[in-house]
C-alpha cells in the first residue's frame, strides 16, 4: 500500500454556515461551496490547506454518523483521512494483515472520491478514512 499524504482532516461541526468563519475569517482559509452526500446522512464543505484540506462535517440527519459523534463527544476531529494510490489494493493488504474494517469496499465519498473506514478498535481510536482520487 502506498499512502500518498494526509489528504483532509474531518471535522465535524453543528452547522457548517455558522462554524465556518472560524476557518475562513480567522485562518484566512477558502470555502468552496459545499456538497452532500446522503448516503453518508452529511453535508461537508472542503476547504484547501496546502497539499492538504480541511473537511468540515455537518450531518444532514439526527441518526447520522457525524450527529451520533457530536452527541458523543462534541465537536471536534472526527477522522483522520489518508491519500492512497490504490484503494482496492489498500483494502486488500489491510484485511491480510487482519485489520478490522468499517468498509469492505470502497463506497463514493465527496468529490467523486472513493473512500473506505477502517475500524477505531484497529487504529488506537482513530477514525482512518483511506481515500483515492484520480
Ligand atoms: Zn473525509
Amino acid at each position: 500500500m502506498k499512502i500518498l499524504k494526509i489528504d483532509h482532516l474531518g471535522i465535524a461541526v453543528s452547522s457548517i454556515d455558522e462554524k465556518k468563519n472560524f476557518w475562513t475569517d480567522a485562518l484566512g482559509l477558502t470555502f468552496e461551496g459545499t456538497e452532500t452526500v446522503e448516503a453518508q446522512k452529511v453535508t461537508t464543505a472542503f476547504l484547501p490547506v496546502g497539499e492538504s484540506e480541511v473537511e468540515l462535517l455537518e450531518s444532514t440527519a439526527d441518526d447520522g454518523p457525524v450527529a451520533k459523534y457530536i452527541e458523543k463527544k462534541g465537536e471536534g476531529i472526527q477522522h483522520v483521512a489518508f491519500r492512497v494510490e490504490n484503494i482496492d489494493e489498500a483494502l486488500e493488504e489491510l484485511k491480510a494483515k487482519g485489520i478490522q474494517l468499517i468498509d469492505q469496499t470502497p463506497r463514493q465519498g465527496a468529490g467523486g472520491a472513493r473512500i473506505a473506514f477502517l475500524h477505531p478498535k484497529a487504529t488506537s481510536g482513530v477514525l482512518v478514512e483511506l481515500c483515492e482520487r484520480k
